[in-house]
């Protein structure tokens, strides 16, 4: 679903630790592509992703019902957290953030943005590459620099956008020095309920990186849930040849023999600090669900009925196969108990209609 051909040549650290830097960054191009072709035949609304998107390509059918389904699971999560209220009647409960790490071109700030429901900062990371090609065409279309505030500061070369309620940053996530560097330079605040999105990136690092950026977050934030969509399963033939498309691209998933499964993906949250609330038992503080299961059980029906109703479809085995070889996996810190309500629903919650 990843890694097609083109990216800049520029490469900012030895290729051992990530594979090709500039193949792992055109599997953004990838990405973004792939969104705007299911924009174009109606999977979801999106009036900005074409900005980012120099050669549209039409994806079939079964590409676009998977990022269909990667769009929706990680919308759908965002918006239960970013409904969670404080018991308690602090000032401050409005008040909430969102830090995407390897953010790319997403979008989902200008979304945010025009349905009123933005968090107090939007932080987004990239690597410098990255970052600046974004900064130079939010700088460039009005429609995106109108959304990040009057007081703007954009700086292509640097590549950096801060505003009061939006920053895009370059950094390097593997070096955690840094990183802590730029959350002080992006005032995120620690104390503040923040949702962490790791989209299709961790996977392309080296595992003690992985391990370390997980740990990293645990330690920094108090109140968060950290969202992870990734392969898994690399062992069986499917998995094999997923593997090899993304070698072949040179970008290796060089996490994925370290969490191969779901339950691994759970660990991997747990045994670096991801510990959930002591007070309420029955929250799970980490938790992996493969995307058919996802898709089945977690998505609306009623949106699920309408987008297989677009195109044509009879490709069922690939269909399973592929979405059992990605997943979600999120974790839970709730020192303020925002989170009860947080996140798959437990087996007796399941929706009747599956
Ligand atoms: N999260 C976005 C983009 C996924 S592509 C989406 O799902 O649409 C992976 C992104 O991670 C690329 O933009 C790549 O440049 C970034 N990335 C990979 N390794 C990184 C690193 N070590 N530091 C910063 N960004 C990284």
């Amino acid at each position: 679903m990843e890694g097609s051909s083109h990216g800049g040549s520029s490469t900012t650290r030895s290729s051992s630790s990530t594979g090709s830097t500039a193949a792992v960054q055109a599997t953004n191009d990838d990405a973004a592509a792939s969104k705007l072709s299911c924009v174009k035949k109606g999977y979801m609304k999106d009036d900005y992703v074409h900005l980012f998107v120099r050669r549209p390509i039409r994806r079939a059918p079964i590409i676009n019902r998977g990022y269909f389904a990667r769009w929706a699971v990680l919308r759908k999560l965002l918006l239960q957290f970013l409904k969670t209220e404080s018991q308690c009647n602090d000032s401050d409960q409005k008040q909430k953030q969102i830090l995407s790490l390897g953010a790319g071109f997403d979008t989902t700030y200008f979304q945010l943005m025009d349905e009123g429901i933005a968090p107090h900062l939007y932080v987004e990371l990239d690597f410098k590459e990255v970052t600046s090609k974004k900064a130079a065409l939010i700088d460039h279309y009005s429609q995106l620099r109108e959304k990040c505030g009057p007081e703007v500061s954009i700086s292509k070369e640097k590549g950096e956008i801060i505003s009061n309620h939006y920053k895009l940053l370059p950094v390097d996530l593997r070096d955690i020095q840094k990183l802590d560097a730029v959350i002080d330079l992006a005032q995120l605040d620690p104390r503040l309920p923040t949702f962490i999105i790791a989209e299709c990136v961790l996977i392309y690092l080296d595992p003690i990186s992985t391990r370390s950026i997980v740990r990293w977050a645990s330690e920094k934030f108090a109140t968060a849930v950290f969202f992870l969509y990734e392969q898994i399963h690399p062992d069986d033939a499917f998995g094999q040849q997923m593997i090899k498309n993304l070698e072949s691209r040179g970008c290796p998933l060089l996490s994925i023999h370290a969490t191969p499964t779901l339950k691994s993906k759970e660990k991997l949250f747990l045994d670096q600090g991801w510990q959930g609330c002591s007070d309420i038992i029955d929250l799970q503080r980490a938790v992996a669900w493969d995307m058919l299961k996802i898709y089945n059980e977690f998505l609306d029906i009623q949106e699920r009925r309408r987008i297989e109703r677009l195109e044509l479809f009879d490709e069922f085995e690939e269909w399973y196969m592929m979405q059992e070889h990605y997943c979600v996996a999120y974790a839970i810190s709730d020192a303020e108990g925002l989170f009860h309500d947080f996140g798959f629903p437990k087996d007796e919650h399941l929706q009747s209609s599956t």
